[in-house]
C-alpha cells in the first residue's frame, strides 16, 4: 500500500502508528471480544481510554490543576456560539480580535448568541484589509490594532487562521495580545498541540480535533475552573460547560471512537518526545518550505507578513491561476494531495500538521524547486 502524502487542512493526516494501533485493536479491544466502538461509555474498558486521553492532554501541555480538560461535540463552530452563551453575563460584552475568516465567523455567532441572552459581542480590532470577496488578512494583530474594553467578559482570538495562514507568536515580534486581567479565549483548532504553550496565560482554549490530534467529531476545551463555575445557568444544560466539567465529559454519550483515536495520536506524540520535539520538527518543516518560496521569489509569493507566517498552514501563490492548477495536478501525480488553497482565497495551501512527515515536505520542496525552474 502506498500512503498519500496528505497535506489536507482538516480532516488531515493522522500518524500511521496511531492508525496501525487502531487496526490492531479494531476487532478485539483489550481482549474484550469487541471493538472499542461497541463498548458502553460507562464501562471500565472505555473509561480507561477516556481517562488516558484526558491525562495525555494534561501531561503534554502541563495543564495546571485550576483548569478543566473537556471533550465536547459540535465542532469548533458550535463553540463559537457556546462560549459566549456561557461566559457573557446579561448586560456585558465580549471583545473579538479578527485576523481571518474563522475569527469573523466566531464574532458573527457570538453576536447572535449574546443578542438572544441580553448580552453583546463586538469587534475590538482586525487586521482585515478591503471588503467582501477581496478582503485580505496577512498578519496577526498587534497592540496598535486593538481597542480592548477593560471590562469585557473576555477577549477572543484565533491563534492560527487556517485559511489565510496567519499565526500568532511564531516569532517573538507577534505575541498574543495582552488583555490584562481580561481572560483570553483562543480558538486553537489548527495549531493545537504542535508546540508547548503556557496554559496559564489563557482563560479558555478550544480546538477541533481533526487537524493535529484525531478525527473530526471531538472538540477539546481547556478552561479555567473559575470561569466554568461563574458561567451562566440560564442556558440549556447541554450547552453549559459545567455539565461536561462536572461529569468528566460523560454527561451524555461522547464520541467514543474519536476520543479513542485522540488517545492513540497523543500516545504517539508523547513517544516522539512530546511537544518540544514536535515543535522542532514542525519548525524545521516550515523553515524548509518558506526557504524554497523565498529563494524563488520571482515565482512563488507568500502573501503573509514574515512575522506571522503560519507553521501549520503555509499559503502561497504562483504567477497565475493556471500555474497553480498545473502545480496541484503535478503534485497529485506524485502522490501529494490536499494542496489547493481554500476556495475563498485560492492559491496553494500546505497544511503541515504534526502527522505530516518531514520527508513529505522534502518531496514537496523538490517538486517546487523543479516546477519554478521549468516555469
Ligand atoms: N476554527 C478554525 C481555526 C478552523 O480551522 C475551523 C475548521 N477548519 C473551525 C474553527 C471550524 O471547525 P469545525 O468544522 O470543526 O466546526
Amino acid at each position: 500500500m502506498s500512503r498519500a502524502k496528505n497535506f489536507n487542512a482538516g480532516p488531515a493526516a493522522l500518524p500511521l502508528p496511531a492508525l496501525q494501533r487502531a487496526l490492531d485493536e479494531f476487532l478485539d479491544f483489550s481482549g474484550s471480544g469487541m471493538s472499542v466502538m461497541e463498548h458502553s461509555h460507562r464501562g471500565k474498558d472505555y473509561e480507561a481510554v477516556h481517562d488516558e486521553a484526558i491525562a495525555l492532554v494534561r501531561e503534554l501541555l502541563s495543564v495546571p490543576d485550576a483548569y478543566d480538560v473537556l471533550f465536547l461535540q459540535g465542532g469548533a463552530s458550535q463553540l463559537f456560539a457556546q462560549i459566549p452563551m456561557n461566559l457573557v453575563e446579561r448586560g456585558r460584552s465580549a471583545d473579538y480580535v479578527v485576523t481571518g475568516a474563522w475569527g469573523d465567523k466566531a464574532l458573527a455567532e457570538a453576536k447572535t448568541a449574546t443578542a438572544m441572552l441580553g448580552a453583546g459581542a463586538r469587534l475590538a480590532g482586525t487586521t482585515g484589509e478591503g471588503e467582501g470577496k477581496d478582503k485580505r488578512f496577512v498578519r496577526a494583530a498587534t497592540a496598535k490594532d486593538l481597542r480592548l474594553a477593560p471590562d469585557a467578559a473576555y477577549v477572543h482570538l484565533t491563534s492560527n487562521e487556517t485559511i489565510h495562514g496567519v499565526e500568532y507568536e511564531v516569532t517573538p515580534a507577534r505575541p498574543f495580545p495582552d488583555a490584562g486581567k481580561v481572560p483570553l479565549v483562543v480558538d486553537m483548532s489548527s495549531d493545537f498541540l504542535w508546540r508547548p504553550i503556557d496554559v496559564s496565560r489563557f482563560g479558555l482554549i478550544y480546538a477541533g480535533a481533526q487537524k493535529n490530534i484525531g478525527p473530526s467529531g471531538v472538540v477539546v476545551v481547556i478552561v479555567r475552573k473559575d470561569l466554568v463555575a461563574a458561567g451562566r445557568k440560564d442556558i440549556p444544560k447541554i450547552f453549559q460547560l459545567r455539565t461536561a466539567a462536572d461529569n468528566k465529559s460523560l454527561y451524555n454519550t461522547p464520541p467514543t471512537f474519536g476520543i479513542y483515536m485522540i488517545r492513540n495520536v497523543l500516545a504517539w506524540l508523547k513517544g516522539l518526545g512530546g511537544l518540544a520535539a514536535m515543535e522542532q520538527r514542525n519548525r524545521e518543516k516550515a523553515a524548509k518550505l518558506y526557504a524554497v518560496i523565498d529563494a524563488n521569489a520571482s515565482f512563488y509569493r507568500c502573501p503573509v507578513e514574515r512575522e506571522s507566517r503560519s507553521v501549520m498552514n503555509l499559503v502561497f501563490r504562483l504567477p497565475t491561476e493556471a500555474d497553480e492548477e498545473r502545480f496541484v495536478k503535478e503534485a497529485k501525480a506524485q502522490g501529494m494531495v490536499g494542496l489547493k488553497g481554500h476556495r475563498s482565497v485560492g492559491g496553494i495551501r500546505v497544511s503541515a500538521y504534526n502527522a505530516v512527515e518531514p520527508a513529505w515536505i522534502d518531496a514537496l520542496c523538490e517538486l517546487m524547486q523543479g516546477f519554478a525552474r521549468r516555469g
